[in-house]
């Protein structure tokens, strides 16, 4: 060996492409890619991020004791079993780092969120697929995919990129199946978006019983992407095998404090929920009356829809249509979504405009 040399199994993860903001020449673009809230955040959480300024020669709180009390109480839960992390995505590597390793399965399925299958491989597990059904998760596929090897299982409920959500009975119907060894992980990046009948009762499983992991983010409905906050919340062992290998200051202070400020701003929550409820519904009635040009509308239960090109333009040339016209959505061939694209609700001049566009790419073509 002449250099330095990683892995094998590194070299086998193709790395994450994030959502667009500028097309290929550099222009600007209307960004519709990232299912980031069009509203922003909420003005105190914006106040508590310039006061946090003078806190910037300092270390942060290395437990984000404040703000896992706030979720505690917000939640009903035990602060001592929520771990905040960089993100939701640091949660799901560390579940899946502190659970799995070379010669271990992971299962998720088919059109999962691209960070499962990274996380999975970054210590030589090996990614498991499950198929779908109808786009949506298949809980009987997952189950045939169990082995002794299985070490996790993810889900996204609701599901991103295809908006789907599965019911409270299907996941206890799943967790009740699944081996005792398996870590039934459930992301709930999109939970806040549910109507309160639509609630998976993902918190209370995870406060129950000895193998369910909840993650929940800021980036979404709290409009923190930026800050990089997440939590996780589960049984002790878990939380506390995962706080083992976690880095030490992994949420900023200034992070921090926006999320303290942004749990306890709940009309700013509100109204981001209604705003994307009603523009949603807009941008699927619109699509859907797109139909004759081969356009069908998966029902969606998060702040984006799935609309698959079954006609004439493909995804591809709407994609590439739609930056030419200002607007980045997303295209996601390397999720086996060739002949879908993912649009994030977007303000109504956003909303409006993105459909706009695709009507006349679709009529002219
Ligand atoms: N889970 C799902 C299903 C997501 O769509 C996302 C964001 N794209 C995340 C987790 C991660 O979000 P974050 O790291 O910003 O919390």
């Amino acid at each position: 060996m002449s250099k330095p040399q990683p892995k094998d199994w590194i070299m086998g993860i193709a790395p994450y492409v994030p959502g667009k903001s500028s097309s290929d020449s550099g222009q600007k673009l209307v960004k519709l890619s990232a299912n980031e809230n069009p509203l922003g955040c909420s003005p105190a959480a914006k106040q508590a991020l310039s006061d946090a300024s003078g806190e910037v020669p300092r270390y942060p709180d290395p437990g984000s004791t404040k703000l896992r009390e706030a979720i505690a109480a917000k939640h009903d839960l035990d602060p001592a079993r929520i771990i905040c992390g960089t993100g939701s995505d640091d949660i799901l590597h560390l579940a899946a780092n502190a659970f799995s390793g070379p010669g271990d399965e992971i299962i998720y399925v088919r059109y999962g969120f691209a960070v499962y299958d990274i996380a999975a491989r970054r210590y030589g597990g090996t990614p498991v697929i499950a198929d779908d059904v109808n786009y949506g998760t298949d809980v009987d596929a997952i189950l045939a995919k169990v082995t002794d090897r299985t070490r996790v299982v993810f889900i996204a409920n609701p599901n991103n990129p295809t908006g789907t959500l599965s019911s409270a009975e299907e996941i206890r119907r799943l967790q009740a199946a699944l081996p005792a060894h398996v870590l039934l992980v459930l992301d709930g990046a999109y939970a806040e978006y549910l109507e309160a009948d639509e609630d998976d009762q993902a918190l209370e499983m995870a406060a129950t019983l000895p193998n369910v992991l909840v993650t929940r983010t800021f980036s979404k409905i709290h409009g923190l992407a930026a800050e990089r906050i997440g939590w996780g919340y589960g049984p002790e062992e878990i939380i506390g095998a995962m706080n083992r290998i976690r880095l030490p200051f992994n949420v900023t202070t200034a992070g921090q404090e926006a999320a303290l400020a942004a749990l306890a701003s709940e009309d700013f929550v509100a109204s981001s929920r209604e705003h994307n409820r009603r523009w949603r519904q807009w941008l699927s009635d619109e699509l859907t009356g797109m139909g004759n040009h081969g356009l069908r509308v998966i029902p969606s239960h998060t702040n984006f829809l799935l609309v698959l090109l079954e006609g004439k333009v493909t995804a591809e040339q709407a994609n590439n249509a739609l930056m030419e016209k200002g607007y980045a959505v997303r295209w996601l061939p390397g999720q086996g979504l060739v002949n879908g694209l993912r649009i994030t609700i977007g303000t109504e001049e956003e909303t409006r405009g993105v459909a706009a566009a695709l009507r006349a790419i679709l009529e002219a073509a």
